[in-house]
């Protein structure tokens, strides 16, 4: 390719054609004749800093007058000359012994006179000779010289070296914008190898001793050999000088195409006439920031901004970014702000208006309230913490609070949140950057002092990408927050004036310096008499209106709300509830819509026509008494459900196996129960012998969730000894406590969720330990009126109580939910 484009230049090439039509004279010029020591006689011009080789054409420029007259005496005989190099170019009379031994024999054209007064010759040369003598140094010297013939002998490996110098030669040239590329042409046409070291040797850039030393060197395929190495190194350099070259030119490069661009834009811009309506947005931006409501210093920042983006093209990548992020500084809430109705009358009316039941909540926020009237905002805002299972109103009772203060209302959800930077934002360098979920909220908020809900506190997350806790510790901490540093905004926000309530199911899984910070409110989960006023007094009403059936004034008796309750539903608040509810207006508001007729009741009986077969209906198998299966009462999250333990005595080798996902501190547990029993083997009339050649296994039901804690202490010490004594356990009785090896019961957490679960599974009697005493002041009253609780010290009053006599007597059946369990109940359960 390189060669065919060489060709068809150096076909229109001027230097070849004045190059060619110059040299022509030369050819007529003949070669010195050889004496009878084979040695030739001719005039001699010293050249101060170049070496002529062999077959190179070359113009020489003529000044001292020695070797004007030695020219001028060739040419009149249309002879040769032999041009040999000074040692030091400075010199201007050189001796013979100043002379490099070695030169050319050239022959010599026609003298040019330069408008600059020099003399112009050009110069071929004809072969390498030697000095051998002088003949005389007056006018000019003649000088005796032997020519050097070359063998024209060619061995492989010297060809092989022909083309590896042939492809230096041609990546030189390439790299080397002075070098003629004609050259390489002549080059790659040359077949002999004395012949081709000599070309490059007078193309490539060499110092003078170098290109010399190439020319003393007599044998052709050694001489290659020197050219191939300076080759080498003249690449390097040359490979080093493009690189350098290159950065210099891209960013040179650069620069000038995003001038030319941006020119032509504004070219563009004008003649649509867009640049005046960018003028004009970046002026109202400009007086938007000026005239908002930021503080100064953010102000300075937004403006600052403003005239980076006058400093752009509109349409440059970074406008976007820029634009978005003072859009955010100026959406943000700076000043804006609601004021407080601090009138207890007030707030205790819109909380009893739109809650029943939860007196603990609505006592501490009407104290909450009465306290920041007095301390006018000298106090330290306490952060509240709603604690409690789904559907319980923790949500809506926040919602209350806001509006009761006046001041809006907005949430934010932490469930899953592992990242620091969903918190506090992403740095705007990042692609996509955006505010923290905390600055988010409070421009959906638009006040500086809204309530900001965070929901599911026990939920964060944390990982690899930072600590989101530490991230929300600093939001609520009243010392820090009100400089709170988001990494988009960049600029500090005050949060110092908003009302934090945060809620989780658990505490937990909260850190404790979060949990430090908070004021924990209880939600235990209602009772079904709680259950029935709530959905008449706000359920209902609120569907009706929701589904457009008040005209009809749709009415749900409590026997059909009780059946709803008991068998479609199985949870501790009224999420699902309502869902229920709502699912029957909904069908209801349909039939009405298409025209057909509507019931205003809705009756039991009629209950499945909206919601489909019930969903938890007692199993009759389970209602029995049985041996080796008790109620157990436990903990979760979604507020507390009943447990059955079943232990089953096989032959074996006195092994206990435990199974269904139990943690350890629940086997140790297990242990405990049987080292009491083993103990107490004789009181219980139990054979001691027995318990070698029995394996016990212990399942608790529902092999998926996982479940641990001490608390199934005595549920499985009462399991065992009605599989060792053949004593029947009662269905009917529900339990939970931590057992010691000597039988005490000790007490245990969460007696509120446990109660109402026993409450819900319609068990009769609960067994607690009697240091739990204290907490049943929380139980509402309906439970603690349904059931009977027993509080016990010592298993002995356990077994009394949850075993029938030896001799069983037919117990009455009651009422068990079985066949499944709401989705919420799918978690841990603690003992
Ligand atoms: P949570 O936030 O605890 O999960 P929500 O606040 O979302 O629960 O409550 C679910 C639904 O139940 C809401 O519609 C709420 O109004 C209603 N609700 C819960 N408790 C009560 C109550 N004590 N009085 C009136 N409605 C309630």
């Amino acid at each position: 390719m390189l060669e065919k484009v060489l060709r068809e230049r150096l076909a229109r090439s001027d230097f070849a054609d004045a190059a060619s039509r110059r040299a022509e004279e030369l050819y007529d010029v003949a070669e010195a004749e050889l004496n009878e020591d084979g040695l030739i006689e001719c005039p001699l011009l010293s050249l101060r800093d170049l070496v002529v080789f062999p077959h190179m054409v070359t113009p020489l420029f003529v000044g001292r007058e020695k070797s004007l007259a030695a020219i001028t005496a060739a040419n009149a005989t249309n002879s040769t000359v032999i041009a040999v190099t000074q040692i030091n170019p400075e010199q201007d009379d050189p001796a013979i012994g100043d002379l490099y031994p070695v030169g050319t024999e050239i022959a010599v054209g026609r003298m040019l006179r330069m408008p600059d007064g020099t003399t112009s010759v050009l110069a071929q040369g004809r072969r390498r000779v030697e000095i051998v003598g002088v003949k005389q140094l007056e006018p000019y010297p003649i000088v005796r010289a032997r020519p050097i013939y070359e063998s024209p002998d060619k061995p492989r490996a010297t060809e092989a070296l022909m083309r590896a110098v042939l492809a230096l030669f041609e990546k030189c040239i390439n790299l080397n914008r002075a070098l003629p590329e004609e050259a390489y042409v002549f080059a790659m046409n040359i077949d002999e190898p004395g012949w081709l070291a000599d070309l490059v040797a007078s193309t490539i850039t060499l110092e003078l001793p170098d290109r010399q030393a190439v020319l003393e060197t007599f044998d052709p395929t050694l001489r290659l050999q020197k050219v191939s190495i300076l080759l080498g190194k003249e690449l390097d350099v040359l490979e080093l000088e493009n690189q350098i070259h290159s950065q210099v030119q891209n960013e040179v490069d650069r620069n000038q195409r995003e001038f030319y661009l941006r020119e032509q834009m504004k070219a563009i811009q004008s003649e649509l006439g867009e640049g005046d309506t960018w003028n004009m947005e970046l002026t109202e931006l400009r007086e938007k920031v000026a005239g908002s409501e930021m503080p100064d210093e953010v102000r300075k920042r937004a403006l600052k901004e403003v005239e980076r983006l006058g400093q752009m093209p509109p349409l440059a990548p970074e406008v976007g970014i820029i634009r978005t992020y003072v859009d955010w500084l100026l959406d943000v809430p700076w000043k804006v702000a609601t004021e407080d109705n601090l009138d207890l009358k007030h707030a205790a009316k819109v909380l009893e208006s739109q809650h029943f039941g939860l007196p603990k909540a609505k006592d501490r926020i009407l104290e909450y309230i009465a306290v920041r009237q007095l301390a006018k905002g000298k106090m330290r805002t306490p952060i509240i913490c709603f604690v409690g299972p789904p559907g319980t109103g923790k949500t809506s009772l926040g919602k209350s609070i806001a509006e009761a203060l006046g001041r809006k209302f907005a949430r934010l959800s932490l469930g899953g949140v592992r990242d620091e930077a969903e918190i506090r934002g992403h740095r705007r360098t990042y692609i996509g950057a955006l505010p923290g979920r905390i600055i988010q909220t409070m421009r959906r908020a638009g006040t500086v002092n809204p309530l900001l809900m965070l929901d599911e506190i026990d939920k964060l997350g944390q990982d690899f990408r930072g600590d989101p806790a530490s991230a929300l510790l600093e939001v609520l901490d009243p010392e820090q927050n009100h400089a709170f540093n988001d990494h988009y905004l960049e600029v500090d926000y005050d949060l110092s004036k908003v009302i934090f309530v945060t809620t989780a199911n658990t505490l937990g899984p909260i850190p404790p310096a979060l949990q430090d910070r908070m004021e924990v409110i209880e939600f235990p989960g209602y009772v079904e008499e709680e259950k029935l006023r709530i959905a008449s007094q706000f359920l209902v009403p609120r569907q009706l209106e929701e589904n457009g059936l008040k005209p009809i004034g749709l009415s749900f008796p409590d026997s059909t709300m009780r059946r709803i309750i008991q068998s479609y539903t199985y949870e501790a608040g009224v999420r699902n509830l309502e869902r229920e509810i709502a699912n029957v207006c909904r069908k209801v508001a349909r039939r009405k819509a298409e025209g057909k007729t509507v019931p205003t009741r809705i009756t039991p009986a009629t209950l499945h026509k909206y919601l489909g077969p019930p969903q938890y209906e007692p199993l009759e198998a389970e209602k029995r008494d049985e041996v080796g299966v008790v109620t157990g009462v436990a903990w979760t999250e979604a507020g507390g459900d009943t447990m059955p333990i079943e232990v089953v005595l096989l032959l074996g080798k006195g092994n206990l196996q435990i199974t269904g996902q139990v943690g350890e501190v629940m086997q140790e547990s297990a242990q405990a129960a049987l080292s009491f029993l083993k103990s107490r083997a004789k009181t219980l009339q139990v054979d001691f012998a027995r318990f070698e050649k029995t394996d016990i296994h212990i399942h608790i039901p529902e092999g998926a969730i996982p479940k641990d804690g001490p608390s199934a202490g005595i549920s499985m010490a009462t399991a065992l000894i009605s599989a060792f004594t053949g004593r029947k356990a009662r269905k009917e009785v529900g339990m939970t406590g931590e057992i010691t090896l000597r039988g005490k019961v000790l007490p245990i957490g969460g007696v509120k969720e446990k109660v109402l679960a026993a409450h819900r599974a319609g068990l009769k009697t609960v067994i607690l330990p009697k240091k739990n005493d204290k907490d049943l002041v929380d139980v509402p009253k309906d439970a603690r009126r349904d059931l009977k609780i027993a509080l016990v010290e010592h298993m002995d009053e356990v077994l009394e109580v949850a075993l029938l006599p030896a001799k069983a007597v037919k117990a009455k059946t009651t009422k068990k939910k079985t066949t499944g369990k709401a989705a919420s109940n799918k978690t841990k359960k603690k003992m």
